[in-house]
Formats: C-alpha cells, sequence, structure tokens
C-alpha cells in the first residue's frame, strides 16, 4: 500500500508527456484519489500521443502558444479546484501561472520556461540567462503576493537540491556538535549557513547510466530532455555570487535590478567546465550549465541588504551528465550545429549506473560535505515505471510539490526554498534510493595537473578562481 496523500477533485491537466510527464503520471495515480475520466494531457507530439491512446488516457494533441494557451486551459480546468501540471517545454510558464491563480487552479512546474524561440532568437544575452526568467517570476510574486499556490521550479534541481541543502545544513551542524532547530523563516535559514561557515554549494552531480550500443555519430542522447539540455546549455554560464569572492572573472555581468544575487558569463555554460567532487568519482569536471537554483538558492540564503550583503554563498550547478551527453556535447559545439536525432535513454536499455545528484557545502570546518540521492537505473525498476533514475528524480519531486500545494493552497507563487523541506522530502524519499551524507577533504586546489602555471589563489582553496577550469 502506498502512501495516499489525498483527493484533487476537479480536472488535473498535465502539460506536455515527454520522459518527466510520462514518469510522473503512474506516482498521481499511485497517490491521489482523482477523476481518472478527467485526467487531460496536453501533448502536441504524435508518438507520444500513441502511448496516450493506448492507455485510455484523454488528450489534446496541440501545441500551446501565446495566442492559444487561454482558450484550451480554460476550457478544461475547472475555476477553483483540479491542477495543473506543467511538464513541456517551449511554454512560458509564467503566462501559464498567472491564467492558472486567476482561475484558482493550483499549478506546479519544474523551470522556469519561456515560449518557443526565445532561447535561440533573443540576441541579449543578459536577457536569456536564468536571473532574467526568474526575476519576472519573482516581480509577479511581489506584485500579487499570496493566492493561489503555484510552484515555480519543483523538480530535481532546481527542487529537491534547495531541500538538501537544508537538510545538508541541519547534518552539518549535528556533526559540528551545534545543537540547532530547524530554523522557521527564510532570514534564519540564511544565518544558520553564515554561521556555520559555509562558502557556498556546488549542485554537485554525476549521472553514469549508460546503455550497451556506443553512440552513434550526428545523435544527441541524454538522460532527460535533449531539447531542454540544448537550450540551457546555449544560454550564459550563470552562478549565485558569494560575498566571500575576492577575484571576478573578466567576462562576469552584474545585474543592478532584482535581487542581485548572480553574475553571468559571455560564453555558454556547456562549455564551461569546473573542479567539483561527487562520492562516486571523487574529483570531477562539472559543466557550468546555468538553473534556476543557482540564483534561487544564493538569493534566499543572503544575509542583509541585497545590495551590499553581509553574507552570500556562491552556489552553482556542477553537471556531469551521463558520458554520452558529454560525447554529444562535445560533438555539437565542435561541428556548431545541432544534432537532429535526439535520443532519451529508457529504462531498459539503461544496462548500468546510477543518477548522483547532491548539494556540495564548502569552505566550513568540515571542509566539504556532499548530501544527496545516489538512485541507480536498476533500483528505479522496481520502484515506478516509465523512468529512469535521473526522471525519478525529478517526478518525486514534482509528487511532493503537489503534495505540499494542496496541504498548503493559498501560499502564492512560491519556489522550492520557500515550502517545507522536511515535509517535502518525507513524501520524496521513497523514491530517491540511498540518501547519504559524505565528507570529503577535497578542495579544488588538489589533484590538478601541476606542469603548466594556472591562475588561481593557493591561499584560499575555495574561490571561484580555483574552482574554475581554464
Ligand atoms: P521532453 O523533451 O522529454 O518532453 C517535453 C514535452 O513537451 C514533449 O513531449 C513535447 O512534445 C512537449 N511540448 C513541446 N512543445 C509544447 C507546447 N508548446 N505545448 C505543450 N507541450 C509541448 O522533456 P522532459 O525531460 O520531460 O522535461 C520536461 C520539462 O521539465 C523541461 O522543461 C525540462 O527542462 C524540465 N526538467 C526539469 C528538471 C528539474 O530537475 N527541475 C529535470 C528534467 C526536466
Amino acid at each position: 500500500a502506498y502512501p495516499h496523500y489525498g483527493t484533487i477533485d476537479g480536472t488535473i491537466v498535465m502539460i506536455g508527456f515527454g520522459s518527466i510527464g510520462k514518469g510522473t503520471w503512474p506516482l498521481i495515480d499511485r497517490h491521489f484519489d482523482y477523476d481518472r475520466a478527467k485526467f487531460t494531457v496536453i501533448e502536441p507530439d504524435a508518438e507520444k500521443v500513441a502511448f496516450l491512446q493506448e492507455h485510455q488516457i484523454r488528450h489534446r494533441q496541440v501545441a500551446l502558444t501565446p495566442d492559444n494557451y487561454r482558450e484550451i486551459l480554460g476550457e478544461l480546468l475547472e475555476p477553483g479546484k483540479g491542477f495543473c501540471v506543467n511538464l513541456s517545454v517551449d511554454t512560458d510558464s509564467l503566462a501559464l501561472m498567472k491564467f492558472c491563480r486567476e482561475l484558482g487552479v493550483p499549478y506546479i512546474d519544474t523551470v522556469v520556461e519561456p515560449w518557443a524561440g526565445f532561447y535561440f532568437d533573443t540576441t541579449d544575452n543578459a536577457e536569456r540567462t536564468n536571473y532574467a526568467l526568474r526575476q519576472r517570476v519573482r516581480d509577479e510574486k511581489a506584485a500579487n503576493p499570496g493566492g493561489t499556490t503555484a510552484v515555480s521550479c519543483c523538480g530535481a534541481n532546481p527542487g529537491m537540491v534547495s531541500w538538501f541543502v537544508k537538510e545538508g545544513l541541519l547534518t552539518l551542524a549535528r556533526d559540528l556538535g551545534q545543537d540547532v532547530a530547524a530554523p522557521t523563516n527564510r532570514e534564519d535559514w540564511a544565518k544558520l549557513m553564515q554561521k556555520l561557515k559555509v562558502k557556498g554549494v556546488h549542485i554537485a552531480e554525476r549521472d553514469t547510466q549508460a546503455r550497451a550500443m556506443p553512440r552513434p555519430r550526428d545523435v544527441f542522447v541524454n538522460t532527460w530532455s535533449v531539447e531542454g539540455f540544448i537550450a540551457e546549455g546555449f544560454q550564459p554560464a550563470e552562478l549565485g555570487w558569494g560575498t566571500h569572492e575576492t577575484w571576478t572573472p573578466d567576462t562576469a555581468h552584474t545585474h543592478d535590478t532584482g535581487c542581485r544575487s548572480a553574475i553571468w558569463f559571455e560564453r555558454p555554460g556547456a562549455i564551461t567546465r569546473v573542479h567539483t567532487w561527487c562520492p562516486t568519482p571523487g574529483p570531477q569536471f562539472g559543466f557550468l550549465v546555468t538553473h534556476n537554483e543557482s540564483v534561487s538558492i544564493s538569493d534566499y540564503f543572503t544575509v542583509g541588504d541585497p545590495g551590499a550583503p553581509e553574507f552570500r554563498p556562491t552556489c552553482h550547478y556542477a553537471y556531469h551528465p551521463c558520458d554520452d551527453a558529454v560525447l554529444s556535447l562535445h560533438e555539437m559545439f565542435g561541428a556548431g550545429v545541432q544534432q537532429k536525432v535526439h535520443e532519451i535513454l529508457d529504462v531498459d536499455e539503461i544496462v548500468t549506473g546510477i543518477d548522483e545528484l547532491g548539494v556540495l557545502l564548502f569552505g566550513h570546518d568540515k571542509n566539504a560535505l556532499w548530501f544527496g540521492s545516489r538512485l541507480s537505473n536498476e533500483e528505479t525498476k522496481a520502484l515506478a515505471p516509465y523512468q529512469n533514475a535521473t526522471g525519478m528524480q525529478v517526478t518525486s519531486a514534482v509528487l511532493a510539490g503537489m503534495v505540499w500545494a494542496l496541504e498548503n493552497p493559498n501560499a502564492g507563487i512560491v519556489e522550492t526554498d520557500e515550502m517545507d523541506h522536511a515535509r517535502c522530502l518525507e513524501v520524496q524519499r521513497p523514491y530517491l534510493g540511498p540518501v547519504e551524507a559524505h565528507y570529503t577533504d577535497w578542495t579544488p586546489l588538489q589533484d590538478r595537473w601541476e606542469h603548466f602555471p594556472e591562475d588561481i589563489d593557493e591561499s584560499d582553496p575555495w574561490q571561484f578562481r580555483n574552482v574554475l577550469a581554464t
């Protein structure tokens, strides 16, 4: 018997039935009472529609656009009830969220996504940052506080990792012999991070999932949305910028409006490498791909005036995708064109590997703590159908976010940093495989090739100057 999280009256509309939508559907089915006849998927792709037909899931084969979304969603959603679960690419999260709140329908998504075309047609790189995309949602929250709950960016990352940061801080406090109760508001969480002397956070991920067949040339292979990964990989490299940093790269840009917690570079994230650490490989390269959580976590844990903070952590993604995706990126950037064939590794073709996704809290008295999920594809098979380990970490966060939204129906627009991390992890944890804390004495100054001079600061190991690979 699976835990039961209540009844969802009215229509549940799921937008997008790709790797994440398909994996979220069985979790909704398992954990909520709802009217199956009304559950509706909006999905333009014929291949996915075939699955929906086969499983007799009500659907509309159409792509949402700025011109049609109010009409299509307006026909399907029932005011004041149901749920809108947005798991698509190429739809504007803010537009959809605003419309759902107008109708009083709870809403959740896993990324602040723009309408089709935005990522590549926009020429101003500042506008293509996640900072800009996120700030629009924060501005809407400030302009229209409270009201129907809309959960922004509740996947694995962004999403679950924000809950891991808090759980990691409590673990660190305990292991340092400090007797702290879990803070109950943002200011106190930020002060706790400051008190524990955490300088920053890597969202440190190693995906070792692989299939038996070698990657064919001209095919982009990944363990989740290829389209989503290419789009974010081509956005500028971007990170939350901490108060301990003494050096700034030449190409860095700052912001003078909004929360001002982040900087970005004139360079795509998916070819910008950083030194990082995960339990399985130890030291490794990750890519500095921009993500909402880099901006939100550094914003949330800021102490003092956002314009001149007393404390703020550095925070960024340090992503080693599956090996086939690393090769796909290498090929794509080298060729200067995107591969036309896209493949997402299926749970049944993967023969080995885990998705090891956690937060590396660094700079404190125990040096560094990695806290995260080390879920294997093999274990995933026994947990839920239609997804690999990567998908499971995302869909179970969507489930947790939906449960939280139903339990907090008038919380307004929230990010995962602002939700009850303990409740969310309680819901999610059965789907995460081993969730572990690992301390390491590794720093970015260790295990380097020493034959060439490098632009590093040997006096202060956790400077971003040492993390950034040249
Ligand atoms: P996917 O590419 O497998 O599926 C996306 C689906 O959206 C496709 O089926 C596509 O046909 C559909 N779609 C495209 N345009 C649409 C439109 N205009 N209207 C409605 N549907 C449309 O992607 P995925 O791996 O399932 O990821 C889905 C979303 O979740 C992406 O935005 C991705 O960035 C995000 N994601 C977030 C996390 C996280 O941890 N936060 C992790 C993975 C994916």
